[in-house]
Order: structure tokens, then C-alpha cells, then sequence
């Protein structure tokens, strides 16, 4: 690999895109978005973005860390720069009314059939870095250097970038001297949006198991009731964030599964909870994530659990505050690509990424890709930018309709002339 040197300006306009490699790209992103699939269960998905990739003039590598795909573009001796999107979907049923909406199913972890949808955009995601790939193809006089484009999985379970690194992206791809990703947002489409503060939050996800003592509903004090304790806790967690977290300090609490029993008459012996913790910092992060194992395990002594509760951490990733530098660079080419009112701020906000595990050591930049329609944009209410917001559904609702027609051109020439922020000799 060779160092970076200064990153280069990009020269603005770009030469435009070219109609083939965006009708291609838009057949990608509708197919894709027909055929979700769950995290780690991409394989049609990983299929496809590698063949698209071929098809870009990328050398292709699948099956890593799970499905992961990376793509190369080698063009002489410079830089490296990779481009991330993600491979996977969410367990929800779509109800955009698109002509290429999901009917997609598939069986969950307890095999209980769930609808799939691309609900947070990274069908978008995949299909632009593709777009982006075949435009730095053709015109590769214009760089120098070597592209990288990574499919990654699992990321609504922030679990595939572990999983990557884990399985040797780095070793076997060399380590990129820039890392670039963009997400999905309900902006306006056509813009993109950078912060100055953190982007993403940090996360740790926890699966509480808790033991009680089964037997006959009609005998609770034979019994530990663990739906009694399970709902204590409930309640317990919700005084974290409440009372016991300074009120400046920005953070979250979801308990967003809890299970338990399987018939009225039988007091279960055992209740399993999900909880998700998000901060913007590390410290808050790992402070709450202590008095949630404080408050569970409080819980449980109260209530004479039989068992110490188990508390598993299934993820953590850490905040992500992209390298400053780099983000000015990124946000003044993309101001020269789209002009400075396309280009908006981002205020942080408590939505993760397990993007900051990739990006661990390297140079990187992470902006959000607005999706609204113009259509769509007008007809929500509100008077303001903040309340048309606010009304508009986001990431993870069954209503999520990225305006492709705008957002995939703009999300590909986000990511060329990010990239050749980098790549494009001084
Ligand atoms: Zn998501
Ligand atoms: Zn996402």
C-alpha cells in the first residue's frame, strides 16, 4: 500500500454520469429492495452486489466474515480507498406501496416466520457504491490508485464489521488509507449532509436471561415468578436514564424484546430481555451499561430469583466522530459537486453503526444521503424543515421510500468524488 500523501482537491464538476451506469445502478437498487434478507442471511444479496461489481470492472471476493463481499478496482500505484455499504435487512413489513415493495419472509431466530424489508436504505447503499465503482471505471484517467468496495453483513445486528475484521479483511485487502460510507436519511433527496459533532452513537446490546421458579398459576408463592421479575426490571431500567444520568448527558435505554412462558396456566421458569444502550460517549456508555447489571441483578435478589441473572453484551461499537480533516475535505468536494445548498449539517443523534470498528485506525468520512422524494417533502406537515422532520417516516418504519430517482444518483456522486478526494493526483 502506498501512504496517502496530502489528500488531493477534486476537481469539480466530475465529468457526469453516465446514463448506462445509473440505469444499471437503478435496477440494482430495485432488485435488491425486492429481495431483502435478514442479517447474515445475505446470500442472494452478496450474489448479486458481486456480480454487479464484476460487471463494474472489479475483481470480486465473497464469503468473508459471513457474506461479506469486497470489490477491487486497481488502477496503478496510489492510494487505496475503500467504500463501504451494507448487505442486510430488517425483520419488517413493508407497506410503501412501491411497485418493487418486498413480500419477502423469512424465519427468525426461533423460527417464527417475519416479513423482510429494506427499511434503513442499504439496498440504496449498495446499489450507489456500485454506481460509484463503474464511474471511477470509466474514467480511470482521472486517478491513480486502487478502489475498494465492501459489501459488508450484518450490520443491523452490529456484528458484521467484528466479523470482518475477525476473519482478516484487513490482512488480505491491505488497510485502505481512506474509509468512506454514507447512510440513508430522511432528508431531502439530492442532498447529503455532514456533522461536526459525533455521527453515530455508541451502542451495547445485552440479553438478559433471568431464572425464576415454575410451576401452577394457581400456586405464585410455590413459585419466582420471572414475568413479575421481568416486568420489575422493565420498570427498574426505565429510572436509569431518568434519575440516575445527568440530564445533559445524551443517552437511551430500550428494553426491546422480552419473552417469557407459553401457556396462561403455567408460571415459566425463565424470562430472556433485549436491551439496547446508546450514548455519544464511551463513559456514559459503559457507566449505564454498569447500573443496568446493577439494577438486574438488584431486581432478582429482591424477588428471591433462584439463579444469578446472566447479562450477555451481544455488541458493543463505540461512538463514531469522523477525522475532522477529512471531513472537511469530503464536505467542500461535495460542495463543489453539488453546490453548497445540496450539502447540509447533520446534528448528532443517537442512531449506531458498527461502522467506527472499521474505521479503527484509518482515515475515514461518513455522511448521511437524503431520500425524500420532493413530492413526498411538500405533502408532509409541518411548517418547518424541523417539523416536515419529524413527520416523515424514517429509517426502520414500514413506510421508509427512498426517492431513488434522485437519492442514487446523488448517493453515487457522493461517494466518486469522495473518493477521489484521495485518489485524483494533486
Ligand atoms: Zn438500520
Ligand atoms: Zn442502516
Amino acid at each position: 500500500m502506498v501512504s496517502p500523501g496530502p489528500l488531493a482537491t477534486a476537481r469539480a464538476p466530475g465529468p457526469a454520469l453516465d446514463a448506462g451506469v445509473l440505469a444499471r445502478a437503478g435496477s440494482l437498487y430495485r432488485d435488491l429492495h425486492a429481495h431483502p434478507e435478514l442479517s447474515g442471511r445475505e446470500e442472494r444479496t452478496a450474489a448479486r452486489f458481486a456480480a454487479a461489481l464484476r460487471e463494474a470492472g472489479c475483481a470480486v471476493t465473497t464469503g468473508i466474515g459471513g457474506h461479506g463481499v469486497v470489490g477491487v478496482l486497481a488502477n496503478g500505484v496510489g492510494p487505496a480507498v475503500m467504500l463501504r455499504a451494507e448487505l442486510d435487512a430488517l425483520p419488517v413489513a413493508e407497506r410503501t406501496g412501491l411497485p418493487y415493495a418486498s413480500t419477502a419472509g423469512a424465519l427468525d431466530g426461533e423460527g417464527r416466520r417475519v416479513p423482510v424489508m429494506h427499511a434503513c436504505g442499504h439496498d440504496l447503499h449498495l446499489a450507489a457504491a456500485v454506481g460509484a465503482a463503474a464511474h471511477l471505471d470509466r474514467v480511470r484517467d482521472r486517478w491513480r490508485g486502487t478502489l475498494l468496495v465492501l459489501g459488508q453483513p450484518a450490520e443491523e445486528t452490529l456484528t458484521g464489521a467484528a466479523a470482518l475484521i475477525e476473519d482478516g479483511l484487513y490482512e488480505r485487502f491491505g488497510r485502505p488509507d481512506l474509509l468512506l460510507a454514507q447512510h440513508a436519511a430522511p432528508l431531502p433527496a439530492g442532498m447529503v449532509a455532514h456533522g461536526s459533532g459525533p455521527m453515530t452513537a455508541g451502542c451495547v446490546t445485552l440479553e438478559v436471561t433471568l431464572t425464576g421458579r415454575g410451576g401452577h398459576a394457581a400456586t405464585p408463592h410455590l413459585c419466582v415468578d420471572p414475568v413479575v421479575l421481568a416486568a420489575t426490571v422493565v420498570v427498574q431500567l426505565q429510572t436509569i436514564v431518568a434519575r440516575q444520568v445527568g440530564p445533559a448527558e445524551q443517552v437511551t435505554l430500550t428494553v426491546g424484546s422480552l419473552r417469557a412462558g407459553h401457556h396462561p396456566g403455567v408460571i415459566p421458569e425463565e424470562a430472556t430481555l433485549g436491551v439496547t444502550i446508546r450514548a455519544l460517549s464511551d463513559r456514559a456508555l459503559d457507566d449505564v451499561r454498569d447500573r443496568v447489571v446493577r439494577t438486574v441483578r438488584g431486581c432478582c435478589e429482591a424477588a428471591g430469583s433462584p439463579v444469578e441473572p446472566v447479562l450477555q453484551v451481544v455488541s458493543r461499537t463505540p461512538a463514531y466522530r469522523g477525522d475532522p480533516e477529512v471531513a472537511a475535505r469530503l464536505r467542500a468536494a461535495h460542495e463543489r459537486t453539488f453546490g453548497a445548498d445540496r450539502v447540509a449539517w447533520w446534528p448528532s443523534s443517537l442512531a449506531a453503526e458498527d461502522f467506527p470498528l472499521l474505521a479503527d485506525g484509518i482515515p475515514s468520512g461518513y455522511w448521511m444521503l437524503g431520500v425524500v422524494g420532493p413530492r413526498q417533502w411538500r405533502a408532509a406537515p409541518g411548517g418547518s424543515a424541523a417539523e416536515k422532520l419529524a413527520a416523515l417516516p424514517a429509517n426502520h418504519s414500514p413506510s421508509f421510500a427512498p426517492y431513488a430517482g434522485l437519492a442514487l444518483p446523488a448517493g453515487v456522486e457522493a461517494l466518486a468524488s469522495g473518493a477521489l478526494t484521495a485518489l485524483a493526483p494533486e
